[in-house]
Parts: C-alpha cells; sequence; structure tokens
C-alpha cells in the first residue's frame, strides 16, 4: 500500500521541489502534532493564518453552527446572508468613516484582483505603481504587481505599464502621475522579509496619490487582524487607505478575503457594466461566520493588548545570540536575520527535529520567520527560544 506521502507527492500538484512533507495529524493552540508523535512549536501560523491558535473552540463552534444552518446559497452579493453582514458591519466599526463598503472575496489574491480592478474602473485610467520585494499572491493581477522579477518571467506578458518604485525612498514618489489608476503597497512588507514603511514616507505618498488622483490601496493581507500589534498596521503608521486588502487571519482559519472602500468608491462596481466583479463563493457564510469567532476572540481575550509584549520577549531571548545579525519586527510579524541561506536552511531543518516550525520569506531568504499564533503565551516564548537558541549553537 502507498504511505500518504507517496500519494501526496503523486495526486496533490506539488508547488516546488522540496515541499516541507511534514505529515500533521492535528493541531491546538501554538502546536501542530505529527503523525510521528512529535509536537511543534508554531512559529509561521500557516503564513500569518492562525491568529488565534489551531483549533478554537469558538471557532469550531462558529463553523459547526454556520454549517448545520446552511451553507452556500447563492452568488455574492444577491441574498441578504446574517454572518456576512454582520462581519461587515463588525470590520466597519473597526475601520474609519471612509472604509465602509466590504466585498468578500475567497483569497488574498482575490482581493488584489478586485481592488486593481476597482481603482481601473473608478478612475478610468490604468497605470499602476507597485513597490520592489511586495508580495500581492499568484494570479495574474496579483503576479503584475508582484516586486520580483524571478517568479513573473515565465508568465508574461501580464498587467502592462506596472511601475515597480522603492519603499521609503521618496524621490520615487514623481513616477506616481497623473495617468496612475492606484499605488498598492504593503505598509510593512512580509516576503520582503517585515521592512516597515515609515509614518512620514506613507504620509508623502497618500499626498501624492490625492495630487494626482490615484487610490491608495494598502494591503494589509499579512498585517493586519493584530498581528503587528494593532488591528490594522495603518492605525500604528497614521496613514489611511482609500483601499484595504485583508485575507489570511481575516477568515478565522477559513478561507476569506476582502477589499473595503468607501461607498462612493465601490458603487462604480455596481454600474457599467453591471457585475462589474463578481464571484460564487465569495463570503461563504461559514467563513464569515469563523472570522466573527476570531475577531471576537480577539477582542474580548484583548489578544492584541499583550503582542508587543511578546515581541520585546522574543526579542531580548534572542537577540544576543552570536549567529543573529539583527531583528526586524512588528508585533508578531518578526525576521530574524541569521546572515546566509545556509544558516537559515540549517535553523529550519534542525528546528523541525527538536521541535518548532519556521520558514524564510519569499524574498528574503537570510531570515527566519516568527509569526506565531497571538495567543501564544510567555512560558511557551521562553521555551520555544531555548529550543531556537539551541539550535542556532549547533549550526
Ligand atoms: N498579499 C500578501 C501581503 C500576502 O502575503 C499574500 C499571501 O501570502 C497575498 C497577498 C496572497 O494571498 P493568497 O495566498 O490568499 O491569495
Amino acid at each position: 500500500m502507498q504511505t500518504q506521502r507517496e500519494l501526496f507527492l503523486k495526486h496533490v500538484a506539488q508547488t516546488s521541489e522540496a515541499p516541507l512533507k511534514l505529515e500533521i495529524d492535528k493541531a491546538e493552540g501554538v502546536y501542530l502534532f505529527t503523525t510521528d508523535g512529535k509536537r511543534l512549536f508554531d512559529l509561521i501560523s500557516g503564513v500569518s493564518v492562525s491568529n488565534i491558535g489551531h483549533s478554537h473552540p469558538r471557532a469550531i463552534d462558529a463553523v459547526c453552527k454556520q454549517a448545520s444552518q446552511y451553507m452556500h446559497l447563492m452568488v455574492y452579493g444577491e441574498y441578504i446572508q446574517y454572518p456576512q453582514v454582520r462581519l461587515a458591519q463588525r470590520i466597519s466599526e473597526m475601520l474609519p468613516k471612509t472604509l465602509q463598503s466590504v466585498y468578500f472575496v475567497n483569497s488574498g489574491s482575490e482581493a488584489v484582483e478586485g481592488a486593481l480592478k476597482l481603482a481601473k474602473r473608478y478612475t478610468g485610467k490604468h497605470e499602476m505603481v507597485a513597490f520592489k520585494n511586495a508580495y500581492h499572491g499568484s494570479t495574474h493581477g496579483a503576479l503584475s504587481v508582484m516586486g520580483d522579477e524571478e517568479p513573473k518571467r515565465s508568465f508574461r506578458p501580464l498587467l502592462p505599464a506596472v511601475k515597480h518604485i522603492e519603499i521609503n525612498k521618496s524621490e520615487d514618489l514623481n513616477l506616481i502621475t497623473n495617468n496612475t489608476a492606484c499605488v498598492i503597497i504593503e505598509p510593512i512588507q512580509g516576503e520582503g522579509g517585515i521592512i516597515s514603511a515609515s509614518s512620514n514616507y506613507l504620509k508623502k505618498l497618500r499626498n501624492r496619490c490625492d495630487e494626482v488622483g490615484a487610490l491608495l490601496i494598502f494591503d494589509e493581507i499579512q498585517s493586519g487582524m493584530g498581528r503587528t500589534g494593532h488591528n490594522f498596521a495603518f492605525e500604528k503608521l497614521g496613514v489611511v487607505p482609500d483601499v484595504l486588502l485583508l485575507a489570511k487571519a481575516f477568515g478565522g482559519g477559513m478561507p476569506l478575503g476582502a477589499f473595503i472602500s468607501s461607498n462612493q468608491i465601490m458603487e462604480c462596481l455596481t454600474n457599467n457594466p453591471p457585475l462589474g466583479h463578481i464571484t460564487t463563493f465569495g463570503g461563504h457564510p461559514v467563513s464569515c461566520a469563523a472570522a466573527l469567532a476570531s475577531i471576537d476572540v480577539v477582542s474580548e481575550e484583548k489578544v492584541i493588548d499583550s503582542v508587543k509584549k511578546k515581541e520585546e520577549l522574543f526579542t531580548s531571548l534572542l537577540k544576543e545570540h552570536p549567529k543573529v545579525k539583527g531583528i526586524r519586527s512588528s508585533g508578531l510579524f518578526m525576521a530574524i536575520e541569521l546572515g546566509s541561506f545556509d544558516n537559515v536552511q540549517k535553523t529550519i531543518k534542525l528546528g523541525t527535529e527538536r521541535g518548532f516550525v519556521t520558514d524564510w520569506f519569499l524574498f528574503c531568504n537570510t531570515a527566519i520567520r516568527i509569526a506565531p499564533p497571538l495567543t501564544i503565551t510567555e512560558s511557551e516564548i521562553e521555551e520555544v527560544c531555548s529550543i531556537i537558541l539551541e539550535v542556532l549553537d549547533e549550526i
């Protein structure tokens, strides 16, 4: 009989020649449990997804209740479905007055696609400005605004007229012109290796977009929903976008994304043509129910309040190790710089043997990722850091 591993390699289409191949039996809190009996600290959270930890009883309960009431009923935007309406209202309450209209989709890439189309339709222009080292997803539009040529080369032609500028370089802002439909930016670049835009730079970017009539899109698909110690990174940086993108942790462990804007901007998708953007499963009721449960947990258990302290604890426990060349972080969105890809690969391999999973970043392979569930406790941080230090001693 073929093993699960053999079947995985044979029938589940692969994304690389070297998948992690961890065989997971169950996941709970900050732990993954493998089929061969290992308990691993999850320092990836499924790439910034599992903010309230794995298998949170409130999320499970919400999913089961909604699944037994109804699942899919109709394509997005036609029927009034309580979980969707309630979630749109709840997220709007967390946002400024200019971000009150929520368009639900299934994933981050779809949120990006929707936002790019919205900008073209609203402004009547088609040029776009994006950032070097930005990651926005794998679909054609998202790939077009990705800030690295390597992953795009084999898939050209992509969207025309996309310019890439450098984050925090004010001189580049004059590449945003009257022909620019939108500027899309991760206020804190995730796959770039946790690189934050400065507040001052974002203010200049905001002004430039206003000057030329371009929509400013913030991709907070990784940095949103509390990961940085704020509901959204833009709150900390003091600049409000025209369009906000959410996905990943937004769905509370279920697939869900959204692009959010003002009613006035969003309205343009309803006409010329009508049904200008549609989706079958966007805002699936079960995903929305999980999202609501997750927001409730974060708010009732005051999860965000402790994020800064946990970031400081990780930093203080790891920073003195001679293999640690630097730490870039914003809340529990952290990159531990190890100086070489070799050190990163060895840490990942040995870490998996000793008790934690981590990863590198798509556009920064010299640092490891520390993005555990936000619910990780201080004693769990102490325990996992002592394993990390042991591993760093050995590599
Ligand atoms: N935007 C950012 C900042 C991301 O990190 C990702 C995924 O890693 C995406 C967009 C794409 O999201 P998805 O994989 O859900 O399509």
